[in-house]
């Protein structure tokens, strides 16, 4: 039922991280810079707060990652010559690689065993994988104006890298994402995505599951399978929905500009999907990307987060969350007090309001 995956052409860099190229014509050249080579030992460390469980990734070698380079030093422009880019090829589509300052390093020795030694203080080495996903070579692009096989091919390399970081058992979540805009700090304007493969799951995810699993045990039902059918039925946060793919602004959405994007079939990955709906997402992606940007005057800066599970996970639907931290033409919102401090969003526009604007923009 399922769809087949792109297989990439792979290369080593100058300082021995993994490149990835996805449906390319091109060779991958030579990287010639005199990168230092990797520290062969993990230098990121995770923590456990012991007040709430939660994880928190310790790298301060990302201190000195590359900040607002000069357009001619963009290092996620090819570059032929392998000698002022991260990509050492004369073009390309879709480029993945390591990332050069990960938060999480991919292990290069035997992965240790969390340490119980201490139920107040649990740290290991930061094993994991974060990746840097080239979404176009054109510097001046966005995924809201890639073309549609672009935009499908994009879906696929996902898929792709979710189907071989899950098969990892040191990674226990997988996690592509976009950040757009310097008012998110993003500070590449090449536009790229990430992927986190993490140690352990996240929060969030841990609440999702949670809940859909009390969910269960109540109604003997799927908690998204029951809340697509809802906002189905009531229909006035529904912004697109078509034969594979439903997009709506959620119930209790917490950002000012925030949209939900689920397949209709119940899939738990980006793998699980035809050509069809594979097709069908990348196009509803678009749609409300485009409608972002066509709110105000200037691109939006938004995040893209996509929930990813295990295909034999006991809980899970495969969705993408949209939101954006700007609430209007020239005011962005902070995460202030009530936020930062207890989690606790107080959103200026009901959901119902942000669904109006945005069918207004469609
Ligand atoms: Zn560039």
């Amino acid at each position: 039922m399922s769809r087949v995956l792109p297989t990439p052409v792979r290369g080593r860099l100058a300082d021995d991280r993994e490149i990835l190229l996805f449906d390319t014509d091109t060779e991958l050249g030579v990287d010639r810079r005199g990168l230092p080579l990797r520290p062969a030992l993990p230098t990121t460390t995770v923590r456990r707060d012991p007040r709430t469980g939660d994880h928190v990734i310790l790298a301060p070698a990302r201190q000195e990652r590359t900040y607002f380079p000069p357009r001619q030093m963009c290092p996620l422009c090819p570059d032929p010559e392998g000698l002022s880019s991260e990509i050492p090829a004369a073009d390309y589509r879709v480029a993945v690689l390591e990332n050069r300052f990960p938060s999480l390093d991919t292990p290069q020795v035997p992965y240790p065993a969390d340490s119980q030694e201490n139920s107040l203080r649990r740290e290991r080495t930061g094993t994991g994988r974060c990746e840097v996903v080239c979404f176009s070579s054109d510097h001046d692009g966005s995924f809201a104006e890639l073309p549609d096989d672009h935009a499908r091919l994009m879906i696929d390399v996902w898929a792709q890298r979710t189907a071989e970081l899950y098969s990892r058992d040191d990674i226990a979540e997988v996690f592509c994402f976009e950040n757009r805009g310097t008012e998110i700090g993003v500070t590449l304007p090449h536009p790229h995505g990430q992927i986190y493969g993490y140690p352990f799951r996240t929060r969030r995810t841990r609440a999702l599951l949670r809940t859909a699993a009390e969910y269960r045990a109540e109604h003997g039902a799927d908690l998204f399978e029951a809340l697509l059918a809802a906002e189905i039925a009531d229909g006035t946060r529904v912004l697109v929905r078509t034969a594979h793919t439903t997009a709506f602004v959620p119930y209790a959405a917490r950002w000012p500009v925030e949209v939900h994007i689920l397949p209709n079939r119940h899939v738990r990955n980006l793998t699980e999907l035809t050509d069809d709906e594979a097709d069908d997402l990348a196009r509803v992606y678009r749609t409300v990307l485009r409608a972002f940007d066509a709110l105000y005057a200037r691109p939006l800066p938004y995040i893209a987060s996509w929930h990813q599970y295990r295909a034999d996970a006991a809980e899970g639907y495969l969705h993408a969350e949209l939101f954006s931290i700007r609430r209007s033409a020239d005011k962005l919102k902070f995460l202030a007090g009530s936020e930062s401090g207890r989690d606790a969003f107080v959103n200026d526009k009901t959901p119902e309001t942000i669904a109006a604007e945005l069918r207004a923009v469609l």
